[in-house]
């Protein structure tokens, strides 16, 4: 079951910098998560005239940001109080006879087709390989496993290859499941008691599907009863000739504390990065979306958009969402810079003006775990030397400081040392793909702050 609760509350989140805080206060404030079912979110509300406003002021924005927060949601609907009643009282009747697990047939987000996905040099054997495993399922691509930074299509691909086997294989059962999901399901069958419950889980994962996908599975880190059933899962499936599809942030080596057989598992098939995107990808993105989403926008508006933000494609989609929000506030036709200066500011004017050496340290400690005192410090062991070089390369990158008082900020050391760290960090990320994703979402986590 998804977390309703979680999923509204992170919404609100941000809802609450997309809308007027009035608007907020008066018409998003009294909504409360009751269902989701079938990639439908429901939501109640205090009162007829209520439910009409708020789905005659903000239905695309409510709509727009439950899908980020959780992909599988397609769509939501407001109920007012006479039909939320009703609405209990059906599931309630139906409750009776079906339990959770017999149909593992799920929805997909429609916006998530291998069409509208742009591919380039960062992504196009992933395109290909996830491609590959849509056209000819149980082929040769067996498990496919999916690594990349955050917000560089891992789901969308996914998603794509459920949207693509809907149509073409419909009688195919297809299930997709997060890592948390599919730990949570665990958990709950070992919880009941009853033998039923267990053989609904079998049923589910084992029995009554043709291809598991599996996204976020990084979060299988350190859960080793979740590893040992997933393992048999896996051996099940792939016995019976099943489709089995991975998604995670990181390459299977980089995932702490595996277990080594279920590392081998996931590398028996074909391992495919996705990579951050470079300028013309992000330009093609950022055009598709605007024609996508009936965006009307001045071509230098995308440009600057595709320059500034260069690591993660769901920051590069909200910003061009914003630019084009905030025109629309003011009823123009059209999105030019004027609306993407006004709109983008927190984002881009402060975090350049207001970024500093002192931010970006913060970033590197909250991101490793590690305080201030040791990364500026003298330890020498490597989980703080790393960290340590990370964030002296950061800093070099990100900001326009002479190397000598760089070396100061890290207990006087000298400006050699910030060279050197510096040149080992940019020969790291060539080779290593973990140090290369941190690099990307510390510097995120910087400019977002
Ligand atoms: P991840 O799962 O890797 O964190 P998502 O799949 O959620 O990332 O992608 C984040 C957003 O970026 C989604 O809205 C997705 O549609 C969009 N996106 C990612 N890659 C592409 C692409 N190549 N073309 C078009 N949109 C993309
Ligand atoms: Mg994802």
């Amino acid at each position: 079951m998804l977390n309703i609760e979680d999923i509204w509350l992170k919404t609100c989140n941000i809802l609450q910098r997309e809308v007027t805080a009035v608007s907020y206060d008066l018409w998003i404030r009294s909504l409360a998560p009751i269902d989701y079912s079938n990639g439908i979110m429901y939501l109640s509300t205090s009162s007829e005239s209520a439910k009409a406003r708020v789905l005659k002021l903000h239905y695309g924005q409510i709509k727009e940001a439950l899908s980020e927060v959780e992909p599988q949601i397609t769509d939501f609907k407001v109920l007012d109080p006479l039909e939320r009643d009703n609405y209990f009282k059906r599931l309630e009747e139906q409750s009776q006879e079906k339990s959770p697990y017999t149909n593992p047939i799920c929805s997909f987000n429609q916006k998530y087709t291998f069409d509208n996905f742009v591919v380039g040099n960062s992504n196009k054997y992933v395109y290909a390989a996830a491609r590959g495993v849509a056209e000819h399922p149980f082929d040769k691509i067996n498990p496919l496993f999916i690594y990349g930074g955050v917000g560089l299509g891992k789901t969308h691909l996914l998603h794509a290859i459920g949207n693509y086997l809907k149509v073409n294989n419909p009688e195919l059962k297809v299930l997709y499941v997060t890592c948390e999901k599919f730990t949570h399901d665990y958990i709950e069958s070992l919880k009941s008691s009853k033998a039923q419950a267990n053989a609904e889980y079998r049923d589910k994962y084992r029995n009554n599907i043709d291809v598991l996908m599996i996204d976020d599975i990084q979060f299988i880190s350190n859960k080793a009863g979740t590893q040992e059933e997933f393992f048999h899962t896996f051996n099940d499936l792939y016995q019976k000739g099943k489709q089995i599809i991975i998604a995670s942030d990181r390459n299977p080596k980089e995932i702490a504390n595996l277990e080594e057989r279920l590392r081998s598992r996931f590398s028996m098939g074909i391992i495919q990065d996705i990579q951050v995107p470079d300028y013309e990808t992000r330009l093609a993105i950022l055009q598709k979306k605007a024609q996508q989403e009936h965006y009307s926008v001045e071509e230098d508006v995308i440009s600057l958009i595709a320059e500034k933000c260069d690591t993660n494609i769901r920051e590069l989609e909200g910003m061009l969402g914003k630019v084009c929000f905030y025109a629309s506030l003011l009823g123009k036709p059209t999105a030019n810079l004027d609306d993407f200066n006004e709109a983008l500011k927190d984002v881009i004017n402060t975090s350049k003006q207001n970024l500093t050496a002192d931010r970006i340290i913060d970033c590197v400690c909250k991101y490793f775990s590690i305080n201030k005192e040791d990364l500026i410090g003298k330890k020498k062991n490597k989980e703080i030397v790393e960290p340590r070089q990370i964030c002296m390369y950061l800093i070099c990158e990100m900001l326009d400081l002479p190397l000598v008082s760089i070396g100061e900020l890290f207990g006087g050391r000298d400006h050699t040392t910030v060279i050197h760290a510096r040149e080992k960090v940019s020969d790291l990320i060539k080779e290593n793909n973990r140090i290369k994703v941190e690099v990307n979402d510390i510097k995120s986590m910087a400019n977002r702050m």
